[in-house]
């Protein structure tokens, strides 16, 4: 396409690929991620590894996934949570985070709006758990 062709609606300015490898490649190393965090919940719940919060320890103060480890162990086994008012929540927003990554790493060209989509929407989670992290650590 040379400069005085028009664009087309819809298609990509430079002809890259949408959603190639990159992206899946980044859906199975989130997925890794995902499996090595149940692996460690795993491992403390069952007294092999000591489950320790590193801001508990340093502030006294609990971080907001204080508990989410018991409480995912209580939901998967269908009770309700009971350490983390908001384990619920954490919970559901896991399983939606893991569900997306197997979409993403079994859909060969993932459309540019859901790459798109996907990075808006943990660009506002992450600014909401860091908000809710630093009214945490400042007692709010
Ligand atoms: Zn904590």
């Amino acid at each position: 396409m040379d400069s005085t062709t028009p664009r087309q609606p819809g298609k990509p300015v430079t002809g890259a690929p949408e959603g190639g490898s990159g992206y899946r490649i980044a859906c199975v190393a989130l997925l890794g991620a995902a499996a090595l965090v149940g692996l460690y919940a795993a491992l403390t719940l069952a007294g092999v590894l000591e489950n320790r919060c590193w801001l508990e320890a340093t502030t006294g103060r609990p971080c907001i996934a204080c508990g989410c480890t018991r409480d995912f162990a209580l939901l998967l086994s269908g009770r309700a949570p009971r350490w983390n008012p908001e384990s619920g929540l954490f919970f559901a927003l896991a399983c939606a985070e893991i569900l997306w990554r197997v979409v993403g790493t079994a859909v060969r060209r993932m459309p540019r709006a859901a790459i798109e989509a996907d990075v808006a929407v943990h660009v506002v989670l992450i600014g909401w758990l860091l908000s809710k992290s630093l009214a945490r650590i400042a007692g709010a």
